[in-house]
């Protein structure tokens, strides 16, 4: 579907948390850092032409999105919830690093959405010539404003849009630290594909189950998550500190291919112990496309007896974020891997 916005002026609240969007190269350190990018309207006159109200809030302090935390996800979600009413659609600028991390988490903390929310943000800072920052801005103001003839939001969806291609947030990977084609989303297409119109995919994107429904904002997140890499080499002390580690209450497996992990007797029994004492194991695939099917191969079937659970097709950044969304809603981990196996916003294939 090709679209521009509805009839009535479209209200648009622009969150800038920071990144190289905004920022400058300070000429002492010769590093960029975050300069006041406030006034976006004045940076960006271009979103003039677009009729549209446009209003803006500013992080306080910005923040390089490699310091971002669980409480920054908090306040998004906090600042959204109190302007819901007020806006057809919300923009995040953020900071490329982790992005992938922050639209995750907004999927999951925010139920039932009936207006977009989409991240973007630059490979180079918004003030440079050649810079990638202001087609990603204008064009994630446009979606966010974007609805149909009957008025409703054409992407009710946290989203994120980056080098002319938007993206579900929760399938999306950083995948690029150099070229503007920084993000990927290699196991569900994109939702919208910008050239000359923007265009649509309908078909693929979610909608609410009521347009009239208010959103349920979910603020509290248990954060006791550790990731195991499985790698060649592995010790039994270091597979343990993180299997065993009595800090954590799930541990994510990012295992090789569809689920494989190694077959060695005392690794099994590590998985096996962990399990037995109320960890919630869950397994993620190390590849970028395709997920884990622990039927396949001997050494996946030993996970799942062992009390893995699958994360199909999930990105890690996925399934950090719903298992920091579904710890803090749930105490009882029967209710976790309930959850886990639930395509909740999107998330995976089935
Ligand atoms: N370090 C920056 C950040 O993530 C990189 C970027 O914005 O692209 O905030």
């Amino acid at each position: 579907m090709t679209t521009g916005c509805s009839k009535d002026k479209a209200a648009i609240l622009i969150i800038y948390t920071g990144g190289t969007i905004g920022m400058k190269e300070d000429p002492v350190i010769k590093a960029l850092i975050p300069f006041d990018f406030s006034q976006i309207l004045d940076e960006v006159p271009e979103l003039e032409k677009f009729a549209y109200r446009i209003d803006t809030y500013t992080f306080d302090p910005l923040i390089d999105s490699s310091d971002i935390e669980p409480a920054s996800w908090i306040s998004m979600a906090a600042i959204i919830e109190e302007k819901y009413d007020d806006y057809d659609g919300f923009v995040i600028l953020h900071g490329t690093d982790t992005m992938a991390y922050s639209a995750s988490a907004l999927s999951f903390m925010i139920q039932d959405l009936t207006k977009p929310v989409i991240f973007t943000g630059s490979q180079l800072p918004i003030g440079t010539l050649r810079t990638d920052g202001k087609e990603n801005l204008i064009s994630s103001v446009e979606i966010a404003a974007a609805k149909d003839s009957e008025g409703n939001a054409l992407v009710p969806e946290v989203c994120i849009y980056f080098d002319n291609v938007l993206m579900r947030g929760n399938r999306t990977r950083k995948v690029n630290s150099d070229n503007f084609r920084a993000f990927r989303s290699e196991n569900f297409p994109p939702l919208a594909e910008a050239g000359i119109h923007i265009k649509y995919e309908t078909k693929l994107i979610r909608k609410p189950e009521s347009w009239n429904i208010r959103p349920t904002f979910h603020k509290r997140l248990d954060t006791r998550v550790s990731i195991l890499k499985i790698h060649p080499g592995m010790t039994p002390q270091v597979v343990e500190s993180i299997l065993g580690g009595t800090e954590s209450r799930a541990v994510i497996i990012e295992t090789y291919g569809a689920g494989n992990a190694p077959s060695k007797e005392w690794f099994l029994a590590l998985i096996r112990s962990a399990s037995s004492k109320g960890k919630i194991l869950l397994n993620v695939t190390q590849c970028l496309a395709g997920g884990v099917d622990m039927d396949i191969y001997a050494t996946g079937k030993s996970l799942k007896e062992a009390g893995v659970c699958s994360g199909y097709d999930s990105t890690t950044e996925s399934a950090l974020a719903k298992l920091f969304y579904l710890m803090g809603r749930y105490e009882s981990n029967h209710e976790v891997t309930a959850g886990l196996e639930a395509d909740l916003r999107g998330e995976i294939s089935k």
